[in-house]
């Protein structure tokens, strides 16, 4: 792009005035993007309230009501929006092309975690995608040599876990791989869901790094699972349906989830499109009070137009299920943040935090949300993306 002299701008902006109001200011503004009006929910600092989210530098300046406009170097008129912390999605699939990092942040995910779309042959895929990132992506290694580059089916032979090969790639790679993924179905592991969570084990355990494990009609009872799993190891696809899920057959949480909760396994929702929840279990479980730590999408490229869509879709079927929009918020922003170390920094709109900012927009009408059986439902709120801002820049 030509840069303009000041001359040449300000014809420019006679021209065309409602360009200027988009063009960088030629003095300095006090901030350089103001986000106005809107209701700020930051679970991390306990916020919600109507009011201005001030941008210096790239961080995050101030939160306060009124700031004048012409503070601004730009201003998002966010009046009637709900204005969050970036959204982190710590379980989604970028590895294919039908779904890039890019559109993850379109739709306000600044931060994500793909989780274990390849493994230690063919890792150097996925790096690339999350290096060449607009947004934060970092990687769970699948603790299966190719991932899922070949089917659904990656663990049916067990030889396919590899505990050397995927030591080195971690090691090789360790700013960018920072957990172990084990999908532990039937489907993708037969009966070697207990032996896949031991590998996975022995490469997490030396390199002091966590593991997801995928559950849901597992060989194994859930408690077998839970047994070899540490704090701070995450359970994915929490409402799966039986067998083996968390409920006993009365749709009673067993005692050994909840322990595993309190001993600090971490329960994420993990939305998916095959098998990994009913409405019924996700009803059941929340009346007792057993709700996810995090909530993720688990989006792949077919998601994008089936069931998932988007995470602020995945949001708007909590707030139907009956969880107030501050909660879900938390479970999307600072919980996730505590549920992954290398972001512990983010999911805030603290002063001083990288500015990475989600405005989202609710609109009322009739909406069909599904589950992964066919399960329809409908709402009269959903949540959409309206703006992004990563890094102190608007990039949506
Ligand atoms: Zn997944």
């Amino acid at each position: 792009m030509k840069l303009l002299n000041r001359r040449e701008l300000l014809r420019a902006s006679a021209a065309a005035p409602l360009l200027l109001a988009r063009t960088p200011r030629l003095f300095a503004a006090e901030y350089d993007l103001v986000i106005r009006g809107g209701r700020v929910i930051d679970p991390a600092q306990r916020i919600d309230r109507v009011a201005d989210v001030a941008i210096r530098a790239g961080k995050i300046a101030a939160i306060r009501p009124n700031i004048s406009p012409s503070a601004a170097g730009e201003v998002i008129e966010a009046g009637g929006k709900l204005v969050t912390p970036g959204l982190i999605d710590i379980h989604s699939h970028v590895a294919d092309k039908e779904l890039t990092p890019a559109q993850c942040l379109s739709t306000g995910v600044t931060s994500l975690v793909d989780g274990g779309s390849r493994g230690a042959e063919n890792v150097d895929e996925i790096l690339k995608t999350a290096q060449s990132a607009p947004n934060r992506v970092r990687i769970l290694l699948n603790i299966s040599g190719r991932g899922l580059a070949d089917g659904a089916t990656e663990l049916l032979d067990i030889e396919k876990a590899n505990v050397a090969a995927a030591r080195r790639a971690v090691e090789r790679s360790h700013d960018w791989i920072i957990g172990i993924k084990a999908r532990l179905s039937r489907s993708a592991a037969a009966d070697h869901d207990l032996e896949a969570v031991r590998r996975a084990r022995q490469v997490a355990d030396p390199l002091k790094i966590p593991i997801m494990v995928h559950i849901g009609d597992t060989a194994s009872p859930l408690p077998d699972i839970l047994a070899l799993l540490r704090p701070g190891d995450i359970v994915t696809h929490m409402y799966a349906p039986p067998p083996h899920g968390i409920m006993d057959d009365s749709g009673k949480v067993l005692p050994k989830i909840l322990e595993a909760r309190k001993r600090g396994i971490l329960f994420d929702f993990g939305n998916g499109r095959t098998a990994h929840w009913t409405w019924e279990v996700a009803d059941r479980a929340m009346q007792q009070g057993f709700l996810p730590d995090t909530i993720s999408s688990d989006i792949a490229g077919a998601g994008l137009m089936d069931q998932v869509i988007n995470l602020p879709n995945v949001m708007s079927k909590f707030l139907l299920l009956g969880m107030p929009i501050d909660q879900v918020v938390a479970r999307v922003t600072a919980n996730a943040a505590r549920a992954v170390p290398e972001y512990k920094s983010f999911g805030t709109l603290r002063t001083g935090a990288i500015a990475d900012v989600a405005v989202l927009e609710f609109r009322e009408g009739d909406f069909d949300f599904a589950d992964n059986y066919k399960g329809q439902r409908t709402g009269h709120r959903r949540l959409f993306p309206y703006a992004v801002v990563m890094g102190g820049k608007r990039v949506s």
